[in-house]
This record gives C-alpha cells, structure tokens and sequence, in this order.
C-alpha cells in the first residue's frame, strides 16, 4: 500500500502538509518572496533548515571525501562556458515532453501527467513502460484517457507534444548576441569533466578515483510541485568516479551498494527505499538506477547512480580539442579515455526525506484509553538543526545564568539552544517538534551544595540529561557532560517504528 493511501486511515501519519506546515511554522523553509506573494517553486531556508541542510550536505561530504581515500573535492563555477554545454549534449537534448491544454492554455510535463494518472488508475497503464513512449504515443494517450487538472474539462483537448530545454541562459555583459550568451548550468558534474586533467596532473590522482561536488543547480522546470521536491534552484551532491575501461559493471556495483548504504546509515529504513531501472537510456549510458524514497506523495527519486561510460570526457575532447586521456603508468603507460561511473543526489530532496521520515504524531498518553499526542522529528543526531537544548527549569534563583554558562560551555562542539520560556514539559515538546535529540535541564540541585537541612547534595554540580525518543532522563556531572553527549551521538540507534 503506498503510504499516501494510509494517510486517510491514519489521522496522525506523515502528510506533506504537516511537512509544509512544520517547516513554516518552526522555521526550516519558507516560500521565497513571501510578502510580494511568493515566487512559484522557490523556497527560504530558514534558521533550522539552513543547519539541517547543511548538516545532510556534511554528511555527505564526510562519507564521500573524507572517509573515502580515492575520491577528492572541488567546487567548480555555476558558469562555465558555452561550449561546454554544447559538448555535455544539454544544448541539444537536456529537455523535457510538454503539453498545453487548449481549454486553459495550462502547460503540463506529457510524462509526468500519465505517471500521475497511473498512479491514481493502476488498471489503465500503457501498454509499455512511460519513459520508452514516443511524443506520439503519449498525446494519444493523453488525449484518450486525461482530463487536464487544472481546468478538468472533459473535452480532453490538447497540443502535439513538444521538447522544452531546460536550461536558464542569459548573457554575459552588457551585449545581448550569441557570442556572449552563458547558461546556469543544470547540473554541478560538467566542471569535474572539464576539469579532469587538471585534478590528475596537480594532485597526482591514479585512476580509479572520484571527484565530488556539492552546489546550486538550476533548471527551467515546466511543473514544480511537492513543495522542495521539485525546484527551478536547487542543490545537488554529485560524485563522478572515473576508472579503467573494463571495470566500470564492477565500480558500478560498487557505488550503488555504498550509496543505499549511506541512506541506511542514517536511519532512512531499508523498507523506505527501492531502486528504479531505467528501462530507456541515453545513448552513451550504459546503466542507470534511480535510489526511490517512499515519500508521503509515493515512491520518488532521490538520487542517480549512472553508468556513463567515457562520453562526457570524448565529448569534451572533442569540443576543447584537448587530450582528456590518461596515462596508466601501472598499466604499461596504457593510453585511455576513463569510463565514469556517476552518484547524483539532490540535497534538497534529501532534507525533505529525513525530514518526513523523522516525523512522528507519537501518542504519549500516560493512562490507557485516553490519547495525548507530540509531534517528534526522530532525525539522528548527526543531522539535528540543533543538538543540545540547554534549559534552566526557572528564571531566578541563578538557574538562568548557571544555564548560559553551560550553553556557552558546549557551544565550541555542538550546536545548542537556550529556552527559558513556559514549563519545562512545553518546551521539551517544542524542542521534539525541531528534532533536538538531548536537553539540558538546570535546576536547583545542579547549583546548591547544601540541602535546605544544611545536609550534603549529592546531586550538585548535576545535570538532567532528557532523551527525545525515548523521554527517559538521565542525571549527569557537569564534568563529564561533553563526554556524555558524544557518547550518545556516536552510539544513536533510530527508534523502530
Ligand atoms: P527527475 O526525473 O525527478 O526530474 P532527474 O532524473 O532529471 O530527476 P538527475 O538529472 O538524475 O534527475 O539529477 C540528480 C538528482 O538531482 C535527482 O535525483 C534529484 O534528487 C535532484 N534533482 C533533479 N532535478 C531536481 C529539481 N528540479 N528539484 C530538486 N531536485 C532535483
């Protein structure tokens, strides 16, 4: 059952609504340009989606550069000249199936209206698979079976399907010709291409290695819809891995395994996640798999893993007129072009991934019977916009300053917040809501050494340390707290719902 289905039988699962909502209402995203009435498909990150995204984008990083010898970083310019988008073929061929509805003048994506009405009416599929259709077969298609969604008139009259180039261009400088004309580019993995023999010669890289890059892409899309899913701006963390022709169906293999392993690693359940085959490929790929996510609007793709061959550097051979060839000095001096195998995620679909598959409505009624519920994000810590709450349980009495001065004292290693407003339990609810794994309660145990009796407080210099998931609270010198919390991020096990 797609999880979109079990929305209506559970009031209190996961809808891109409540996402939306959330996100607004705590600060994660926002629309752009709100106050002018929004720029359509464009979004604000705010205080807590700037951490989060950069968080995921850290992780990434880590787990691609960092912990991985044989691949390195870069951070290519978004222009780059024209040309190289004429050799990638994105002058040529980066484009989409359009369709207009001649009742309302509505444009529509061909493929993706026939993928959403298949979805809705499973029994009426195309005899083949969507993405193999000619522009033919899918206006006829259309034509017969679907009404257009934005003005639902049965007549079901329609343009011939037409490419649309998804590729933003303007000009560089003050003279609008040809000569000057410059794209943003759709993807961030051309600058690696392009850059390929200047990584091998300065930092002496032996194929096979990888070269990762994390950065705005930009693409004319006809529909952008689901909230951040699909985007005319958005961020992509592309590594391309170049090895010996001969190898790639193995350094393939390899990379689809690592990529749904990084997924797991950060609690996405493998039950969530399935991969695509692409049934049509480019010409010069030779396979290609999309990494899917169950998100609340169904399985979606999240990331691209590619078998491209040694098209994108012949192509730019060709075009530069440069020699793109590497030399194998461990391979008898061989002469060869790398095939490149390509991971392609986009950022921004990662966020909204962890971010609905973190929410939890969580009934936390304490007598049975009744119900009481809390809006959770059960995001690891890792990635967290914030990862200690440090909370006085009163204002006076030295709690509050006492309570700053330990945030102060974590600030250096994690990220923290400081509450003081309303009861202790809303604000442990409001820092459920933004995901924040650990608070930090300062009470008056913490800064009395004497009980009221004048006895011995065994509890001074102590902290209350409470757990998000679990709600279980644990009591913590104050000498030991730094240690405490990196115990308990690094030893994080997701919740099993
Ligand atoms: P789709 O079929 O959804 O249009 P794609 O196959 O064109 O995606 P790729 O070109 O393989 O996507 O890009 C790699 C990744 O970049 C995708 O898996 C996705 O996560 C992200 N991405 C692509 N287009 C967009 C977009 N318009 N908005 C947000 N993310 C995107």
């Amino acid at each position: 059952m797609a999880k979109n289905e079990k929305v209506v039988a559970d009031p209190h699962a996961c809808t891109l609504d409540k996402i939306i909502s959330l996100c607004k209402r705590r600060g994660f995203v926002y629309q752009a340009s709100e106050i002018y009435g929004g720029q359509a498909g464009a979004w604000d990150y705010g205080p807590l989606g700037v951490e989060f995204k950069r968080n995921i984008q850290n992780a990434w990083w880590k787990e691609m550069t960092q912990l991985h010898d044989d691949v390195v970083g870069l951070d290519s310019a978004i222009f780059q000249h024209h040309t190289t988008w004429e050799a990638s073929g994105h002058v040529g061929h980066f484009s989409d199936p359009m369709i207009d509805c001649l009742e309302c003048q509505a444009r529509h994506r061909a493929d993706k209206l026939i993928e959403d009405f298949v979805a809705a009416n499973p029994d009426k599929a195309p005899g083949k698979p969507i993405d193999t259709m000619s522009h033919e077969e899918m206006k006829a298609y259309i034509d017969e079976n679907i009404e257009c969604p934005t003005c639902h008139s049965k007549n079901k009259k329609y343009t011939a399907v037409r490419e649309f180039n998804l590729m933003f261009k303007t000009h560089q400088g003050p003279i609008a010709d040809d000569a000057h004309l410059i794209y943003l580019r759709p993807e961030t993995c051309q600058g690696i291409f392009t850059d390929f023999k200047s990584i091998v010669q300065s930092n002496r890289m032996k194929v096979p290695f990888g070269v990762a890059q994390v950065g705005k892409s930009f693409r004319n899309e006809i529909i952008f819809k689901n909230f951040i899913f699909r985007t005319c701006e958005f961020e992509q963390m592309e590594m391309e891995y170049f090895c010996k022709p001969g190898t790639e169906d193995e350094t393939f293999e390899r990379w689809r395994k690592e990529r749904w392993a990084f997924y797991l690693k950060y609690g996405i359940p493998e039950k969530q996640l399935k991969w695509h085959h692409h049934d049509k490929l480019a010409h010069y790929a030779k396979d290609a798999y999309d990494i899917t996510y169950n998100f609340p609007i169904g399985f979606e793709e999240i990331e691209g893993i590619h078998s491209r061959t040694d098209f994108d550097l012949s192509q730019h051979q060709e075009y530069s007129k440069k020699d793109m060839s590497y030399i194998d000095q461990e391979d008898g001096n061989k002469k060869y072009i790398p095939y490149v195998i390509e991971t392609s995620a986009g950022l921004n679909r990662n966020f909204l991934m962890f971010l609905c598959e973190a929410y939890e409505e969580e009934n936390v009624a304490t007598e049975e019977g009744t119900e009481d519920y809390r809006t959770v994000l059960h995001l690891d810590p890792r990635l967290a916009p914030v990862t200690v709450a440090v909370l006085p349980l009163m204002k006076k009495g030295g709690l509050a300053e006492k309570a700053k001065e330990i945030q102060h004292l974590l600030k250096e290693d994690f990220v923290t917040d400081y509450d003081v407003s309303g009861t202790v339990g809303k604000r442990y609810r409001r820092q459920d809501e933004i995901g924040t794994p650990f608070c930090v309660t300062v009470d008056f145990d913490t800064i009395q050494e004497t009980k009221d009796d004048g006895s011995k407080n065994d509890l001074f210099g102590t902290v209350t340390v409470r757990f998000r998931d679990s709600m279980e609270q644990e009591r913590v010198k104050l000498s030991d707290l730094h240690t405490f919390l990196f115990n308990a991020i690094k030893n994080y096990k997701p919740v099993e719902r």
